[in-house]
C-alpha cells in the first residue's frame, strides 16, 4: 500500500463557483497528496460533499479549510460521501459529533465496512489473495507488518441515515444534485449533477489527472462495472466536474475518452505479456504492464487492479485461468 509521509500541508479552502467551494485536504499518501471535500451553500449552512480522512490534526484541516471560506463545521447540515474510501467518508463520525448532520451513502459500502468490522480477517484475506496471486513470502510479510501498523483513517463507525441511491436529490442553493451509481472504482460509488448547472461532483470516477483503481474482490467485474459508468457520466450534460481529487476540470468527455483509452491500453499490456509468456500470475504481469511505476509502495496497489484486469479478461474469454497454485493465467 501507499507509504505514509509526513504531513507538511493544512487544509486549503477555495471558491470555485458562488455557493460552490472546494476544500483541499492534505493526505499521508505520496502518490495521493490531496483530497477534496465539496462545500455547497445551502439554506444557512452548507451540504458537505465528501470529507477527508481521519488522521492526527486531520479534522483541524477540514475546519481550517472551511474557515477560509467563511464557514464552521457546525454550519454543516448534510453530509453525503461519493463513495466508502477513507479519502472520502474517513472523517464522518467527527463531523457529525460537531454538527449533527446526517450522512448519505450508497449502501454498497461493505468494501470498507466489512473490513473495519474485522481487520485482521481482512487483512488476512488479503495475504493470503496476494500469495495466491504470486507475491513472494519476504515482501508480502513486510508489507502485511506495515498495514498492521496503520490506523484505520476513520474517525468512527459510518452512522448512515439514508442510503444514497438514484432518486435521491442533495439539495443547495445552486439547486437539486441527483445520485448517479457509478460502480468500478468502488462498489458504493455515485456521482452527483446538478443539471441546469451543468455541474457533476465525480468523485473518483473522473479523475482530472487520469488514474484507476478498482477494488477487487466484491462485485463480479469492476473493470467491466467502470467501463458501463463511464458510459453513465458521458451521457450527462456537463460544464464542470468537481472530483475527488485534484483542480475542477471542464472537458468531462475528454476524461473519459482519457480513462476508457487507459483501461485498453492495460488490458492490452495484459494480453500481450500473456502472449509473450504464455503463461504468468498477476504478480509476474505487473512489471510488464506497469514498467516503473511499479514500486515497493505501489504494489499492493497496482496488484488489486491487476487482478480485476485479468477476471475482466477471462469474463471476457480471452484469458483463461490454469489449474493449481498460485493462480495462473494463460491467453484463451
Ligand atoms: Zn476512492
Ligand atoms: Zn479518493
Amino acid at each position: 500500500m501507499r507509504k505514509p509521509t509526513r504531513r507538511t500541508e493544512t487544509g486549503r479552502g477555495e471558491r470555485v463557483l458562488p455557493g460552490v467551494w472546494r476544500l483541499r485536504l492534505p493526505l499521508p499518501w505520496a502518490a495521493v497528496p490531496h483530497c477534496n471535500a465539496w462545500a455547497l451553500a445551502r439554506g444557512d449552512g452548507i451540504a458537505l460533499v465528501d470529507c477527508g480522512m481521519a488522521l492526527p490534526g486531520s479534522l483541524r484541516d477540514l475546519e481550517r479549510a472551511l474557515e477560509q471560506v467563511g464557514f464552521a463545521l457546525e454550519d454543516v447540515r448534510l453530509l453525503v460521501c461519493t463513495h466508502a474510501h477513507v479519502d472520502h467518508c474517513g472523517q464522518a463520525a467527527a463531523v457529525q459529533e460537531r454538527s449533527g448532520c446526517e450522512l448519505w451513502i450508497h449502501p454498497r459500502h461493505e468494501h470498507l465496512t466489512a473490513a473495519l468490522d474485522d481487520r485482521e480477517a481482512a487483512l488476512a484475506r488479503r495475504i493470503e489473495i496476494a500469495r495466491e496471486s504470486g507475491v513472494p513470502e519476504a515482501p508480502l510479510q513486510e508489507w502485511a507488518e506495515g498495514r498492521r501498523g496503520q490506523g484505520t483513517g476513520m474517525s468512527g463507525p459510518l452512522a448512515i441515515a439514508r442510503d444514497l441511491l438514484p432518486g435521491v436529490v442533495v439539495e443547495s442553493d445552486l439547486g437539486d444534485w441527483h445520485v448517479y451509481e457509478t460502480p468500478g472504482h468502488a462498489p458504493s460509488h455515485v456521482v452527483l449533477h446538478q443539471p441546469e448547472r451543468r455541474l457533476l461532483l465525480s468523485g473518483d470516477h473522473v479523475l482530472g489527472r487520469i488514474s484507476l483503481y478498482f477494488d477487487h474482490g466484491w462485485t463480479p467485474d469492476p473493470v467491466g462495472e467502470f467501463l458501463g459508468s463511464l458510459d453513465v457520466v458521458d451521457a450527462l450534460d456537463v460544464r464542470l466536474t468537481l472530483s475527488g481529487h485534484g483542480r475542477p476540470f471542464t472537458d468531462l468527455h475528454g476524461h473519459v475518452e482519457g480513462s476508457r483509452a487507459l483501461v485498453r491500453e492495460r488490458l492490452d499490456g495484459v494480453r500481450a505479456a500473456l502472449h509473450e509468456r504464455g503463461e504468468a500470475t498477476a504478480f509476474e504481469l505487473l512489471p510488464p504492464v506497469y514498467g516503473d511505476k511499479l514500486a515497493p509502495e505501489t504494489a499492493a496497489w497496482l496488484l488489486t487492479k491487476m487482478l480485476c484486469y485479468v477476471e475482466h479478461l477471462e469474463r471476457a474469454g480471452s484469458v483463461r485461468r490454469l489449474d493449481g497454485e498460485p493462480m495462473r493465467w494463460s491467453p484463451a
